[in-house]
C-alpha cells in the first residue's frame, strides 16, 4: 500500500519532475532570496548557467553550519521569498537556529514516510517529541492528522504518564526516539504489566538517533510492534524513510537528495558514500542543496516493496566535527562559550559514546584549580541542550592540539 503514486514513478518521469521543482524554486530564489544571489555571485554563477538537473549539481551546497551565521548577520526574511508574517510558523533549533515553516501543504513531507511504516486512519498515535520551540512535536503531529490518526501530544519525558497514557487509552501507535521506546517499555515491566497484552502498541515511527539494529529488534520484541525509522533534519523535514521491509530509507518523493563529495559538493556516482545534500522543493524557504552534514550511500537495486525511489544505506557518520547526540547537534563553538564563563578550565574535550546503542556525552576537564563539576554540568546543559557526564582531570591532562569533539559511536 502507498501513499501516492510518486513513489513508483519511473525514473525519467520522477527526474522529469525534479527538475520542474527546481526550475520554479530557482527563480523564485533568484528574485526573493538574498542568500541564493549572493551564493550565485560568489560562485561566479547566473541563473542561466544552471538549466538543467546536471547543471544544478554545480551550484555549491549551503552548509548548515553557514545558516546559523547567514541567519544571525542578515536577518531570516533574507533567507525568505515571502515576509515572516505569511508563514506558518518559525521554530527555533540550537545552533540557534531558526526553522521556518511555510504555508504549503504537507510542509515537511512526513506523510509519505508514517504511511510506508503502517500508520493508518483509526490509529491512535503517542507523540513523544517535544512541542515546545523546536519542531519536533508539530512537525511529525500534522502529517498523522493529515492520514487520519488520532495523536495524543505527549510530548518527552514524564516517563510513568507515558505508561498511564498507553495502559488506559488503545494506544496503538508510538513516536519518538527508540531508546525512548525501550524506557517506557521497562518502567511499564517493572509495574508488573505485560506489554504485549495489556498494552496496544503494534507500530512506532522512530527518529532523532541511530537506530542500531540490536535496539530496534528488542523494542520489537518487548511491545510486539513494528519499529521504522524515518531521517530528516528540522530544516527541511523528511528526506527518508524506511518501508514494510527495512533495508536501507527510501528517498522522500518531496525533495531531491544527492550524495555529494563532502570537499566540493558535486553529486557522485549511485554506490559511493559522501555528504546528504538537500533540495526540498518547498518554497518559502528555499534550501538550495542544504548540505546535512551526514554521510550515506545510495542504493541502486530495487527494492521488493515495488516503491522505483532509491534508498538512503543508513547514516554512517558527520562529514564534518558536528555529531548529533539524541537529535541535537553539538557544536564545538557552543562548548568553548561554556568553558570560557570557568577560568579553571585550561583544556576541554568532548567525547561520544553509545554504549548499548544509547548516546552518551562526556565533558573531559583539564583544570588549573578547584571547580564544581555539577556547576560546568548545569552550564552546559543550559547552552548545548544535552547533560554531560564530566570528567576532572589535572592541569596538562588534556594536550592542547587534542580533538575538541571526539565521537566514538559504532554503528
Ligand atoms: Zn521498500
Amino acid at each position: 500500500m502507498l501513499y501516492h503514486d510518486l513513489e513508483t514513478q519511473a525514473p525519467e518521469k520522477r527526474q522529469a519532475r525534479q527538475w520542474k521543482a527546481i526550475r520554479k524554486l530557482l527563480e523564485k530564489a533568484a528574485k526573493h532570496s538574498g542568500e541564493f544571489r549572493a551564493r550565485l555571485e560568489r560562485a561566479g554563477l547566473s541563473l542561466r548557467d544552471l538549466d538543467s538537473l546536471e547543471a544544478y549539481g554545480s551550484l555549491p551546497p549551503l552548509r548548515k553550519k553557514e545558516l546559523i551565521s547567514l541567519q544571525a548577520e542578515n536577518g531570516l526574511a533574507w533567507l525568505l521569498t515571502c515576509k515572516p508574517g505569511e508563514l506558518r510558523r518559525i521554530y527555533q533549533s540550537p545552533g540557534p537556529l531558526f526553522d521556518p515553516e511555510g504555508a504549503e501543504h504537507d510542509y515537511w513531507g512526513w506523510a509519505e514516510g508514517f504511511f510506508a511504516a503502517g500508520f493508518r486512519p483509526g490509529d491512535l498515535v503517542q507523540m513523544t517529541f517535544s512541542y515546545h520551540l523546536t519542531p519536533a512535536g508539530l512537525m511529525l503531529e500534522e502529517p498523522l492528522r493529515e492520514i487520519g490518526c488520532a495523536v495524543i501530544p505527549a510530548g518527552p519525558g514524564n516517563t510513568e504518564v507515558q505508561v498511564e497514557l498507553m495502559r488506559r487509552l488503545p494506544v496503538t501507535g508510538f513516536v519518538g526516539m527508540a531508546s525512548y521506546l525501550k524506557v517506557i517499555g521497562q518502567k511499564a515491566q517493572g509495574l508488573g504489566l505485560d506489554l504485549r497484552k495489556d498494552l496496544s502498541i503494534r507500530k512506532a515511527f522512530v527518529a532523532a538517533e541511530r537506530l542500531p539494529e540490536s535496539l530496534r529488534s528488542e523494542v520489537e520484541e518487548m511491545f510486539g510492534c513494528t519499529v521504522r525509522q524515518g531521517y530528516g533534519t528540522a530544516d527541511v523535514g523528511s528526506i527518508a524513510y524506511e518501508c514494510e521491509l527495512p533495508q536501507g530509507m527510501h528517498l522522500s518523493s518531496r525533495a531531491l537528495v544527492e550524495i555529494c563529495d563532502p570537499e566540493t559538493g558535486r553529486p557522485l556516482p549511485v554506490g559511493e558514500t559522501g555528504e546528504v545534500v538537500v533540495t526540498p522543493f518547498t518554497k518559502d524557504y528555499p534550501l538550495l542543496r542544504l548540505a546535512t552534514g551526514d554521510l550515506s550511500s545510495l542504493i541502486a537495486a530495487p527494492c521488493p516493496c515495488g516503491r522505483t525511489t532509491l534508498r538512503l544505506d543508513g547514516i554512517k557518520g558527520r562529514a564534518d566535527d558536528t555529531a548529533k547526540v539524541k537529535g541535537q547537534f553539538i557544536y564545538p563553538a557552543q562548548a568553548a562559550q561554556v568553558a570560557l564563563q570557568f577560568p579553571q578550565v585550561e583544556a576541554w574535550q568532548i567525547v561520544v559514546t553509545n554504549p548499548g546503542g544509547k548516546d552518551c556525552i562526556a565533558v573531559r576537564l583539564a583544570l588549573t584549580g578547584q571547580m564544581d563539576p555539577a556547576a560546568f554540568q548545569a552550564a552546559f546543559q543550559a547552552t548545548l541542550k544535552l547533560k554531560p557526564e564530566v570528567e576532572c582531570l589535572p592541569a596538562g591532562g588534556i594536550a592542547q592540539d587534542a580533538k575538541r569533539l571526539v565521537d566514538e559511536r559504532s554503528f
